[in-house]
């Protein structure tokens, strides 16, 4: 009898179906997608055999209403108050944060949250703007395999913060992509080079652009990368180097009548930056010594042949400006450059041999600079992807760099205390203090959970132990340190001491065993949909424990001091607990804290009688010497 295939609804059939992932370098300038295929990573090219697009999204106002890559690029000269570049440096930006803001080309509005766009057709956010371009990409992947996307990871800048991830992964999520997870850029790197395969080492991810400068200092333990350092200057790029060499040629070509580059009309100063440009990505190529840099201008033509020594003269300052940077991050990692295992070089401008040079005698050793600069960042990115998604069939190592969801301990009424926030990058160890809740507790349950969500229900059970042996107390006077240390393997290790007497329980964790990356973007996507629903019931469940904490305090002291109260004070007392004992359980917050509120009101002459019967205990048997 012939067996029949079952497969669960909605899964594939064949195990060994291939899933179809890509990394994504979103950049500033230009973009890229790439996927590996048949074991080898590669940049996947547009119909016209392009693999680079340009981060660039036009708004026309006409048929489809946008233009985006070179199609928008082309559109720059003519109308620039619409064709949006450099979208990177706003996402996850209000308007103030936004570095040269007013120099940009186009409107920045200073809406709340985030900054936004003016175009002809209405406000744009940075979310939508990087949205068309990811789609952009998602659609040249998925034609290019003739199949859905699965998922991406997606490269941000190593000195993104949450805000900036956030934005980037929403854009992501418009675009229809199912993001894998976001990695470091300079970590894309890193892996695209094939560092993650040794046990260790120390990198320096050197990172030249057209307008920016990176340097990021990488430690690589056990499979993964932790950011050491990130410096560089967000001002200094292969533009600058263009405009330096415009400067010189001006100078040789027109000697002492020159004018400044930049008193030149917009036109002229656009076509000698272009020739600038021309003649300093001529000089890169293997074996050429001279290039020359010709331009018409309206104050006499320029046409001068410029030598490699020229060039590293003319832009001297700016190569030493990167290695004052990456010195400055060597000292904030606190290491010596000898430390330094391997240097990689990311960015078109890394093809200079004047940053060859100058990267090579500063570490004391060549750079890596066989991978394509430019792809370098897309291809680790894709190769990451691939791993995520299944695909990979060597050595299931996954590289975390961050942690995918909070890590947090239950607190009263099944709430959530996180205390290691998604996105920390690992190993990091977080503390934090507690104490009991009732009077002479000796024992606390503590419950290690995994999530976005307020409610314990709502997140991931990992582990439960149990703190004993503290000496009985009153309620609130114990002082319990629980300290999470997440190791480079993603090992979690949960300590509980309480400060007082010493006692101490520990337990170690693996976190996110057993959870796919498709079950954390489910948990992720829950925690946002349902943010709102969640402050309500954190609400609610906070009140419940106030309410159960005054009810307790209360009986306690009446067991302890009840004879200070007549008949009738203490009926007052018994009626507000009554009050809060039948309604402690409601859904409604606000009545709660109000007969909670009312309680405490009530108790108030009972505890200031007590206070003073406490202090004749106290001093009740010393004599008078010692008061
Ligand atoms: P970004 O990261 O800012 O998007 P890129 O990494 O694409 O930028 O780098 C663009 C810069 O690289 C430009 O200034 C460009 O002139 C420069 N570049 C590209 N190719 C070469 C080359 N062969 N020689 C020198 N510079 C180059
Ligand atoms: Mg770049």
């Amino acid at each position: 009898m012939a067996l029949l295939q079952i497969s669960e609804p909605g899964q594939s059939p064949d195990p060994h179906q291939r899933r179809i992932a890509v990394g994504i370098d979103l950049g500033t300038t230009h973009s890229l997608v790439a996927s590996v295929r048949n074991g080898i990573a590669e940049c996947l090219p547009d119909e016209h055999d392009r693999v680079i697009l340009p981060s660039v999204v036009r708004y026309t106002g006409e048929g489809s209403g946008r233009q985006i890559g070179f199609e928008a690029l082309a559109g720059q000269a003519t109308d620039a108050a619409n064709t949006i570049v450099s979208v990177k440096r706003l996402m996850g930006r209000v308007r103030a944060d936004v570095h040269d803001v007013d120099n940009l080309p186009y409107a920045v509005l200073d809406t709340p949250g985030m900054a936004s766009v003016e175009t002809r057709v209405g406000p744009k956010t940075p979310v939508e703007i990087s949205a068309e371009i990811l789609a952009t990409l998602r659609f040249r992947a998925e034609d290019s395999f003739d199949d859905d996307l699965f998922g991406a990871v997606i490269t941000v800048p190593a000195y993104f913060d949450d805000a900036q991830r956030q934005a980037t992964k929403d854009a992501a999520q418009l675009a229809g992509i199912n993001v894998l997870r976001l990695i470091n850029e300079p970590t894309a790197a890193a892996i695209a080079y094939g560092l993650d395969q040794a046990s260790e080492g120390l990198y320096a991810v050197f990172d030249l652009g057209g307008g920016t400068f990176d340097i990021s200092i990488l430690r690589l333990t056990e499979g993964v990368f932790e950011v050491l350092a990130t410096g560089g200057d967000s001002a200094l790029g292969g533009d600058d180097y263009d405009r330096a060499l415009a400067h010189f040629a001006l100078q040789q070509g027109l000697g002492d009548h020159a004018p400044a580059p930049e008193t030149l009309s917009n036109a002229d100063k656009a076509n000698l930056y272009a020739a600038a440009r021309k003649c300093k990505e001529a000089l890169s190529a293997d074996g050429v010594t001279e290039a020359t840099l010709s331009c018409p201008l309206d104050s006499g033509d320029v046409h001068v042949t410029i030598g490699r020594d020229a060039f590293a003269q003319a832009t001297e300052a700016l190569t030493q400006r990167t290695l004052q940077a990456v010195r400055r991050a060597l000292r904030d990692a606190e290491l010596d450059k000898s430390a330094i295992d391997g240097v990689v070089m990311v960015g078109g401008s890394t093809r200079m041999p004047v940053i060859r040079d100058a990267v090579a005698a500063l570490f004391g050793q060549p750079p890596l600079t066989n991978l394509n600069p430019d792809e370098v960042v897309a291809l680790g990115a894709a190769i990451q992807a691939n791993q995520l998604a299944g695909n990979h069939t060597g050595d299931a190592l996954l590289l975390l760099d961050v942690i995918p969801l909070s890590l947090g301990i239950e607190t009263m009424g099944g709430l959530v205390e996180r205390i290691v926030p998604r996105n920390s990058t690992i190993p990091t160890a977080r503390a934090q203090d507690f104490t009991t809740f009732k009077d002479g507790q000796t024992a606390l349950a503590l419950h290690v959970v995994q999530g976005e969500r307020d409610l314990v229900a709502d997140c991931r059970s990992l582990a439960r132990f149990e703190l004993r042996g503290i000496p009985p107390m009153a309620a609130g006077v114990a002082r319990i340190r629980v300290s999470f240390t997440v190791d480079a393997d993603g090992m979690l290790q949960v300590d509980a001491v309480e400060t007082l007497s010493g006692v101490q329980a520990h337990i170690d964790v693996k976190p996110s065993y057993g959870l796919s990356d498709d079950q954390i973007a489910d948990m992720l996507r829950d925690s946002y949909a349902t943010a709102e629903a969640d402050i309500k019931a954190r609400a609610v469940v906070e009140a419940r424990v106030d309410a159960e904490r005054m009810i307790l305090a209360t009986q306690s002291a009446l067991n302890a001091d009840g004879d200070l109260l007549n008949p009738a004070e203490r009926a007052v007392i018994d009626e507000h607990i009554a009050a809060v004992v039948a309604l402690k359980s409601s859904d409604d917050a606000a009545q709660i804290e109000a007969v909670t509120k009312a309680l405490a009101a009530a108790t108030e002459p009972f505890a200031a009688a007590r206070m003073n019967r406490g202090i004749t205990q106290a001093l009740a048997g010393k004599n008078l010497n010692a008061v």
